[in-house]
């Protein structure tokens, strides 16, 4: 069964998302995983990542500013801030998400199964950068 070989890569795939909290695209998922599997290609790896946010295992982060795409293998629901000025993404949690959830539930022509909340600005360490120079 050709397949076996397959999911292996994903399982390590997986496996190096879940290891880190920072975000990473797949270039950065690749690097990590290069140190282990020499064989690796970059094409595995984001096959392997588009595969898992598609069956939901993962999910993916579109910054909208047209950077690369990243990955997250945190699935608890949480937002994100992006910053603008290092393009880092930082996990947040918002009390309200919750209830906006429900009113968007409310207002909503179907079902609404999740929500993706990005806040954009300049991040604490930027900001200290810009005030040091
Ligand atoms: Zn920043
Ligand atoms: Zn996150």
């Amino acid at each position: 069964m050709p397949a076996l070989k397959y999911s292996r890569q994903r399982e390590a795939v997986k496996k190096a998302l879940m290891n880190r909290r920072d975000h990473p695209t797949a270039d950065m998922v690749y690097t990590s995983l290069r140190e282990t599997f020499p064989n690796i290609s970059l094409g595995t790896v984001y096959r392997n990542l588009s595969l898992l946010a598609g069956l939901g295992e993962i999910n993916r982060i579109s910054t909208g500013n047209g950077d690369a795409e990243h990955f997250d293998g945190n699935l608890t629901p949480h937002q994100h801030f992006i910053c603008t000025h290092c393009h880092r993404i930082y996990d947040m949690q918002v009390e309200s998400a919750a209830s906006l959830l429900e009113e968007a539930q409310r207002a909503a022509p179907g079902s609404v199964e999740s929500c993706r909340m990005n806040f954009y600005g300049v991040c604490r360490e930027c900001m200290q950068a810009q005030d040091a120079g």
